[in-house]
């Protein structure tokens, strides 16, 4: 039997499809009875984008509930360990605020860190990312989330999506959780799972290359002095590793020394590393440790390295690239480092366009004074009503896409998409069908940077 199937006969052997339970579990609205709670707005996902949505529409007085099938709110970021999130200035100027920012800055002053100095030019990109420490921050952002009134989901997936039209709700959502099945009525969906899936489950188009980047699996290691080892000879073994099939030659993108003076962290490449599917992100978490060893294997053999330690190993690998929606507008390379601005922008986002390959990245930077601009209706699922998609998978080709994902443009992106489906909720119509100066306006007033036009 196919495990979607087995999933739908679950649910109709707990009720019968269609009018399967309305659990109160992850829904405890104040005064609900069990099948009267309706969602305003149900966030899949809780990762970068999606706590910065969540908090947002809750914030705005939305009932929100995040469905997350992972532990803890920060996706990659988190989970990941991709703790660097960039890039909140553009030019020595601060161009995306908000709940994202405000997270970022919380973690940063009680961990006791500080910031890079945004205002020196001229330095590498990378160098204006903020370092956090992610375990605070997955702390910080559940009690915000939390303090906002957001009920949360974790351990949960949804199955299926459709349309609604009873109940004051658009959506019903059938969820996996590890116990049960059960459902979730909803006026708006924001789709934060970086694979639009829920888009996708809700019938709607998403797009993929046939070759997606590598992902990276994080770790730190320590206990070496790199000053004591012998690089030459180090090389040596290196290139011997790589070709009697030792080492893979995409093993570390940042090569041999690189490695080491990072301490291990963004330095491993997985190839076709891919989160849209269980099945999927599981042969990719297998590979990613599996290259892991032979990693450590290998350095642990080598002079001066004998006593190396590993300090941390992220519990899964980061994905850079899997499916993005087809939206109504898609942003593309071309109006990405034109900086094009549309007349529903809502957000700002900068980054070099990045695309990872095999074991390198090569950078294209973005024309001095240039901010790209992200709009509402690359956050709309083409046909769509009542359901929006924030983050990686906005609407983009891929190069332009390579850019807009990470991580200060994912919580801009969220932020937006929850103001847009909260008001949504609230005047019973679909985001796009929503003054886009009032989106603007509600967003200014909780912090965020909206572009003018
Ligand atoms: C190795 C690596 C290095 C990077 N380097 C940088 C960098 O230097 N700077 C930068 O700013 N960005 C960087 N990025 C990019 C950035 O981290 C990600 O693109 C961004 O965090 C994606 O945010 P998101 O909210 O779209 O998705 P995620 O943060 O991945 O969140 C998705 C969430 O959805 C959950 N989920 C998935 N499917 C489902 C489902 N079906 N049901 C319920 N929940 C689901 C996941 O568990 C996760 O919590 C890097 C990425 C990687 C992988």
């Amino acid at each position: 039997m196919q495990r979607r199937e087995f999933f739908r006969n679950a649910a109709i052997g707990a009720v019968g499809l269609g009018s399967f339970p309305v659990s109160a579990r992850c829904a405890p609205l104040a005064g609900g009875k069990m099948g009267e709670n309706v969602y305003d707005v149900a966030v899949i996902g809780g990762g970068t984008a999606g706590t910065a949505a969540a908090i947002q529409a809750a914030r705005l007085g939305a009932r929100t509930l995040v469905i997350e099938s992972g532990s803890q709110l920060g996706g990659t970021m988190t989970t990941g360990g991709v703790n660097f999130p960039g890039l909140f200035y553009a030019w020595g100027k601060q161009i995306i605020s908000g709940i994202g920012w405000e997270l970022v800055c919380k973690t940063v002053e009680t961990h006791g860190d500080s910031f890079p100095d945004f205002t020196a030019k001229n330095l590498p990109h990378w160098k204006y990312q903020v370092k956090l420490n992610e375990y605070l921050y997955a702390c910080l952002a559940e009690e915000a989330a939390l303090e906002a009134g957001v009920n949360l989901c974790y351990y949960c997936f949804p199955m299926e999506i459709s349309r609604e039209s009873a109940g004051g709700a658009n959506w019903m959502i059938s969820v996996a959780a590890r116990d049960e099945v059960f459902g979730v009525r909803a006026k708006q969906i924001i789709d934060c799972t970086g694979n639009a899936s829920a888009v996708h489950l809700a019938g709607f188009k998403r797009i993929r290359e046939d070759e997606i980047q590598p992902g990276t699996l994080i770790f730190g290691i320590s206990n070496y002095s790199l000053e004591a080892v012998d690089k030459a000879a180090l090389k040596k073994a290196y290139a011997a590793a790589i070709k009697s099939g030792e080492l893979e030659s995409s093993d570390l993108w940042v090569g041999i020394i690189g490695v080491l003076k990072e301490g291990g962290f963004n330095s491993q490449h997985t190839l076709n590393a891919n989160s849209a599917t269980s099945e999927l992100q599981t042969r990719t978490n297998i590979s990613a440790r599996k290259s892991f060893l032979r990693i450590y294997r290998f350095l642990k053999r080598q002079k001066g390295l004998e006593n190396i330690k590993i300090d941390y190993v992220k519990t899964e690998a980061g994905v850079r690239e899997t499916y993005r929606i087809e939206g109504e507008t898609v942003i593309t390379a071309e109006d990405y480092a034109s900086a094009r601005a549309y007349p529903d922008s809502v957000c700002y986002s900068f980054y070099p366009i990045d695309l990872h390959v095999h074991n390198t990245v090569k950078p294209k930077m973005l024309e001095s004074g240039k901010v790209p601009c992200v709009c509402l209706s690359a956050m709309v699922p083409k046909g769509s009503r009542d359901i929006l998609a924030a983050g990686r998978c906005v609407s983009s080709d891929r190069l332009a896409n390579s850019a807009l994902r990470v991580q200060a443009s994912c919580m801009a992106m969220g932020q937006a998409a929850a103001v847009a489906a909260a008001l949504a909720a609230t005047e019973g119509k679909s985001p796009a069908d929503l003054d886009i100066g009032e989106i603007r306006k509600v967003l200014k007033k909780h912090n965020a940077i909206v572009p003018n036009v």
